[in-house]
């Protein structure tokens, strides 16, 4: 790169692909950017005919990323904007910018909209809370979306393997809990002892229904909002109406077999306790 300070000594002038120039103290260029601060130190060749030093980054990048030099607050209107200010300030080598962009929590707006995305450049920035975050807000998200899709198949092997690994671990913990005999013991034993009549019965297949539609749905939005609306009564469905409805099979009994409203809160506790985040 030939270039030729503007008649300011302080100040370096660069040009964006666009041709724009842009000037800032060479000194604050120098402090924030390791691969400026590297070329300014070199030796510069004779004969540089250039006012400025041609950059070709885009004006919108280089833009923010004079502004956050110079210590002016920067409010990057997309995702995009963002990820590029980013691979910008590493490609320049501004360590201290990219700290600053995290602590100014700058990513925090875009996570509930792009979690994907987030992660990932979270993840190759090793931003281990944002990652967690946005982990989190992914389980929101139909991975068979053809949108969703197509950023999941882009992204690295371990990161949508976490991903998919979060999902899954909620759904088999789920499914496992709930077939805790400990914690359900008049469903999950092969009989069932009915407190109204004092008899034992042969299991029947109502909750094994029930504990099935549950983990499927949890399976299907991972985010568990169907799950938590059957549980809250906002919403039902046939296995659950079939489990409320049935009774004890000694024919002069009849008792409820299931305690709803306490059934509903062991199957709450056991949702609670499911992992959010990676
Ligand atoms: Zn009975």
């Amino acid at each position: 790169m030939k270039y030729r300070s503007s008649d300011d000594s302080t100040c370096i002038s660069l040009r964006t692909r666009a041709g724009a120039v842009h000037h800032i103290n060479r000194s604050v260029l120098s402090n924030k950017s390791g691969l400026f601060s590297t070329l300014l130190s070199l030796p510069q060749p004779h004969g540089c005919s250039s006012d400025a030093l041609d950059v070709w980054e885009e004006d919108s990048q280089l833009c923010q990323l004079l502004g956050l030099m110079n210590g002016d607050p920067i409010h990057p209107a997309s995702f995009h904007e963002l990820s590029s200010l980013l691979e910008l300030a590493e490609k320049w080598d501004c360590t201290e910018l990219i700290h600053q962009i995290r602590n100014t929590s700058l990513l925090n707006p875009f996570i509930a909209k792009h979690p994907l995305q987030s992660f990932a450049l979270a993840r190759y920035f090793n931003w281990t809370e944002e990652a967690k975050r946005a982990s989190e807000a992914s389980l929101w998200l139909d991975f068979d979306d053809p949108i969703n899709a197509g950023v999941i198949v882009n992204m690295s092997a371990e990161d949508s393997a976490a991903l998919l690994g979060l999902r899954e671990k909620r759904c088999g913990m789920f499914q496992h809990l709930l077939e805790s005999p400990q914690r359900f013991p008049m469903a999950n034993g092969p009989s069932y002892y009915c407190i109204a009549c004092g008899r034992s019965s042969a299991q029947d297949s109502y909750w094994s229904s029930f504990k099935s539609a549950l983990t499927t749905e949890l399976c299907r939005r991972p985010s568990g909002v169907g799950v938590l609306t059957l549980l809250s009564g906002g919403a039902t469905c046939l296995e659950a109406e079939v489990l409320w409805r049935a009774s004890c099979s000694t024919v002069t009994c009849g008792a409820k077999r299931f305690d709803k409203r306490l059934t509903l809160q062991l199957i709450k506790a056991c949702f609670d306790v499911l992992p959010v985040s990676i």
